[in-house]
């Protein structure tokens, strides 16, 4: 099937759908022809989101949701509302999304000896328990429903596997996040549900507009492939890993660093 159509009809869920890469996976997955809820707590941004998909991938019911990942009801209604607003009219089953991101993520950066509780747990709770909450929410409503399949991707960071310097916090939400991601993959493989993980390496995003620019052009230097890289490259993988061209793979992590840290 050409690439360009491999999302024909599903229905996706991406979280942080509204700014870097959650944007770029919400519209590389619209130009495959999926209907995508764009969710966010940031719902200016989400409705950016959708006015784009919109304006370039008309017809396709997107539609744009305010959650907090964080929140296990908040999470929990986003779910129930898109099951709602997507039910089948003529058998009236509920449509749980077969596809989920979970691109929603925060940064809250200090040295480890300077780090207050309130910045680890704020982080923990978002990157990694707002994965656990919608993937968990995701996967009940999709095996409730007996769906014969499901593709859930999170995102990790390549500073999950390697640390880095003034992110205790986040380096460790994101190794917890690939951990999760095997467990669950485990887990949901009998009923078809696949879970996969992509660790993008330094992207540009808003996220990283914030360090600053002589830490940029250090790591830039340290980059095989000499560049920072695009949030569609992550989008890119992520299209691979909701598609079927990807129907033999689970439990996995693709790194998306332009080759920083092999090996
Ligand atoms: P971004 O700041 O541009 O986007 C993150 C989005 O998540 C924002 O729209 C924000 O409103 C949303 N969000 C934050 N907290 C939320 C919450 N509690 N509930 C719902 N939405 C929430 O950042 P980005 O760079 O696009 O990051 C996307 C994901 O990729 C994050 O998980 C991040 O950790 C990960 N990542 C980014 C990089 C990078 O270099 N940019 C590298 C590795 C991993």
């Amino acid at each position: 099937m050409a690439a360009s159509s491999r999302l024909i009809s599903r229905l996706t869920l991406v979280t942080g759908g509204g700014s870097g890469i959650g944007r770029a996976v919400c519209q590389r997955f619209a130009s495959e022809g999926a209907s995508v809820v764009v969710a966010d707590r940031n719902e200016e941004s989400a409705n950016q989101t959708l006015e784009l998909l919109s304006r370039d991938h008309k017809g396709q019911g997107h539609l744009a949701l305010g959650v907090d990942v964080s929140s296990k009801d908040s999470v929990e209604k986003l779910v129930t509302s898109i099951q709602v607003k997507f039910m089948c009219l003529s058998c009236f089953l509920a449509a749980p999304p077969s596809v989920c991101v979970n691109a929603a993520g925060i940064t809250q950066d200090e040295f480890l000896l300077k780090m207050e509780e309130d910045e680890f747990d704020k982080v923990i709770e978002v990157n990694l328990k707002g994965t656990f909450l919608v993937t968990q929410a995701v996967s009940k409503a999709l095996v409730s429903a007996g769906a014969v399949k499901g593709s859930i991707i999170t995102v990790g960071s390549i500073v999950g596997k390697v640390g880095n310097i003034g992110q205790v916090n986040y380096s460790a939400s994101k190794a917890g996040v690939e951990g999760l991601t095997r467990t669950a993959a485990k887990e949901l493989s009998k009923f078809g549900i696949r879970c996969n993980c992509v660790l993008p390496g330094f992207i540009t995003t808003p996220m990283t507009d914030k360090v600053p620019e002589k830490v940029i052009d250090k790591l830039t230097a340290v980059i095989p492939m000499g560049r920072m890289g695009e949030p569609a490259e992550v989008a890119d993988a992520c299209a691979f890993l909701a598609s079927d061209d990807s129907r033999y793979i689970t439990g996995i992590s693709i790194e998306v660093a332009g080759g920083l840290f092999i090996g």
